[in-house]
């Protein structure tokens, strides 16, 4: 396992990059010799900003993945001259940067697969409104009972199964315009409802996401997010059957994936008013959320950074980071798939600008391997599960 240096706070980028090659689908795409001559080909023809970040991505990825010691300096002046903001040698969001790179790649390596639209100009990453009687099956309470049956047993890959619904023909995905070796592999859809409060008029759009960001529960719940507490203690109350263990998931500092994800396809109140197209006013709502598509890389970003607003004296915000450790199951099940974790990615310290990100990568031969910066190391799965984790990729494994 060989480690990438670095350059002055540039530890966000190292274990996005790192995380990136634990995974097959990208090892494949990195060393496949027909991307190399295609990118080296664009580069020599028209050397944009982006293509010479993806090319320079490809060069530093392929001496990491064949054992060479890298030197990332060509890649991190790409990705600095590409997006200036993250230039400044300060510590910078990881999840931003795995967001970054792989649009610019996907955008790199995009074909067109449907004709121009003559009616709208829409590109795929547009939001794009489904029919709204197309309401599907959700898991609005995850207890409920089917032939006097609680649709939830006690097998936890259960109810992943339920929670990350597999795509079905009838749900409908906006029809793609580009596809690319990123879309394919990591890029999924989830639509979200919209409900008015006064009328109950749904409304339904789908996005497509490269990550799942989950948040934690509120620890000073409001009203809502009680309701939201009480359906995960039901839910959780049908799995564990220790009491104990039950406070101990939810009173506790610790959370579970499963916990983030039961909130995450929880309706919830929307923040703002809605526009309602039945009452042709703003009103108050609620979302929820439902996956279309799964993608073969599952990506889960654990949300611990948020904007507190301080406005005692000035009208100050400032990012606080949430410490609590998460649990996460190093195999989930989708819907009779089943997906591996292959990388992590931890944040340490306290605030974002201070902090320093490792990464933890499964090596098939090896186990698991910490990458601190140029640093590398074998470890046990137990220093994985016991990390501040804040990405987890998971990949689906194919038989
Ligand atoms: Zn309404």
């Amino acid at each position: 396992m060989i480690g990438i240096k670095n350059v002055g706070n540039t530890c966000y980028l190292n274990s996005g990059v790192q995380s990136l090659l634990a995974l097959d689908s990208m090892k494949q795409l990195i060393l496949d010799d027909e991307v190399v001559k295609r990118l080296e080909s664009n580069f020599k023809k028209e050397p944009k900003e982006r293509t010479r970040l993806v090319y320079s991505f490809w060069l530093l990825s392929r001496d990491i993945l064949k054992g060479v010691k890298p030197n990332p300096n060509r890649f991190i002046s790409s990705l600095w001259s590409l997006y200036p903001h993250l230039s400044d040698y300060t510590q910078q969001d990881s999840v931003e940067f795995v967001q970054l790179l792989l649009d610019s790649i996907h955008e790199e390596l995009k074909i067109q697969i449907e004709p121009e639209a003559s009616t709208s100009d829409d590109d795929q990453t547009k939001i794009q409104k489904i029919e709204a009687d197309e309401t599907p099956p959700v898991l609005d309470e995850p207890n409920k009972k089917v032939d006097g049956k609680p649709q939830v047993s006690g097998d936890p890959n259960n109810l992943y199964k339920q929670l990350i619904p597999k795509h079905d023909a009838s749900t409908k995905i906006p029809k793609q315009k580009y596809t690319s070796p990123i879309q394919e592999k990591f890029g999924g859809f989830l639509q979200s409802e919209l409900k008015c409060n006064q009328c109950g008029t749904p409304s339904n759009c789908v996005d497509p996401f490269f990550d799942i960001s989950l948040s934690m529960p509120d620890e000073n719940p409001q009203e809502h997010d009680e309701n939201i507490f009480k359906k995960v203690y039901k839910l959780l109350k049908s799995v564990v059957s220790s009491l104990p263990l039950l406070n101990l998931l939810l009173c506790g500092q610790t959370y579970s994936l499963l916990q983030l994800l039961v909130l995450f396809f929880s309706r919830q109140p929307l923040d703002e008013d809605m526009n309602c197209e039945a009452c042709k006013c703003k009103r108050s709502g609620s979302k929820k959320f439902r996956v279309l598509k799964v993608p073969d890389v599952l990506c889960f970003h654990i949300k611990r950074f948020s904007h507190t607003r301080y406005s005692f004296l000035f009208n100050y915000s400032f990012l606080q980071k949430r410490t609590n450790h998460v649990t996460f199951p190093s195999e989930i099940n989708v819907d009779g798939t089943t997906y591996k974790l292959k990388s992590v990615v931890n944040h340490h310290g306290s605030s974002l600008a201070g902090g320093h990100y490792t990464s933890f990568v499964i090596d098939k031969l090896f186990g698991w391997w910490l990458c601190d910066d140029k640093y590398t190391k074998k470890v046990a799965l137990e220093d994985v599960e016991s990390s501040e984790v804040y990405l987890l990729f998971y990949e689906k494994v194919h038989e």
